[in-house]
């Protein structure tokens, strides 16, 4: 996990990872490493509404009497990002709906017990709109991009003087962001590959990511990780082309066999934006039967 600091008027911390003891003494004492007393933090900006980004911040906004800015779509997300109960009901639902067998739909529920690293997130101190500029002083600033799709309420951002984008986890070297369906009911897929085709427009080039090293060409990277999505799709619907299949009928033919639970739950998720993204392009069409709801490929 990556933290970033952008040094200005008013300093600021890009991302805090999750609450736990050797995090905070990490983050500390590699401030001090480099000259900063972590008190002297104005702002902690955090990318997106997950633990590893956002679970110090109530302590850090305390503890250092920083401010904590986020994206506005973050307000309505924080009640269902506190909701431990209601979360692990629509992973339950998820399951059954999805066609996760029996026997492996414990995974799915285990969810019922908050962990400790992710304590309960209170409202951001300030939100940022898509076209914002936070100024880091007289004759820079920070150009705040939404970049919805790994999750609704993600932004990137791009220093004013050098061009580098903090992509948070929109754009990651090696692996791709999971894209999972949540119960806004939106088409998760689709927000993210257009938040990728922005990349794209803008020619991003120096790219720093929250997990893993820095990526040379930001635009480059998001074309591949929009060809793997393509792929993807085009392989689950040949999946759905012969007969009308679950989710977890698709999950099994695109994913390698033998994950863990948690692989599990953020695969099934997966599946269904994909499902869904085919769905509202029209190239399949979805129908329950006995509560169990089956995709197939749209006759042409
Ligand atoms: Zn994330």
């Amino acid at each position: 996990m990556n933290c970033y600091l952008i040094e200005g008027a008013e300093l600021t911390l890009l991302d805090c990872g999750v609450d736990w003891k050797e995090g905070l003494e990490a983050l500390e004492s590699g401030l001090r490493m480099v000259g900063f007393r972590p008190e002297s933090i104005d702002r902690l900006i955090v990318t997106h509404l997950h633990p590893d980004h956002v679970g110090m911040a109530p302590r850090l906004s305390e503890r250092w009497n920083c401010q904590i800015v986020m994206h506005e779509r973050s307000v309505d997300r924080i009640p269902r990002y506190n909701d431990t109960a209601a979360f692990a009901e629509s992973m339950r639902a998820l399951a059954l709906r999805h066609g996760v067998p029996e026997a492996m739909r414990p995974g799915f529920v285990d969810v019922a017990t908050r962990a400790p690293f992710m304590p309960m997130m209170r409202d951001p101190d300030r939100v940022v709109a898509d076209g914002d500029r936070i100024p880091l002083d007289d004759v820079r600033w920070l150009d705040v991009l939404h970049t919805p799709g790994h999750e609704a309420s993600h932004i990137c951002l791009r220093d004013s003087l050098t061009g580098i984008l903090f992509s948070g986890d929109h754009v990651l070297p090696r692996i791709t962001p999971v894209i999972m369906v949540d119960d806004e009911g939106t088409d998760v897929l689709g927000d993210y590959l257009a938040s990728l085709q922005r990349l794209v427009e803008l020619d991003v080039g120096l790219t720093y990511p929250a997990h893993g090293g820095i990526v040379e060409h930001g635009a480059r990277r998001a074309e591949q990780i929009s060809l793997h999505h393509d792929r993807r799709l085009s392989g689950m619907l040949d999946v759905v082309s012969l007969a009308p299949r679950t989710a977890w009928d698709v999950l099994l033919e695109s994913y390698r066999p033998n994950l863990n639970s948690i692989e599990q739950r953020l695969a099934l998720r997966e599946t269904v934006s994909h499902l869904e993204h085919l769905r509202t392009r029209n190239q399949v069409t979805s129908f329950p039967e006995h509560d169990l709801w089956f995709y197939r490929r749209s006759s042409a």
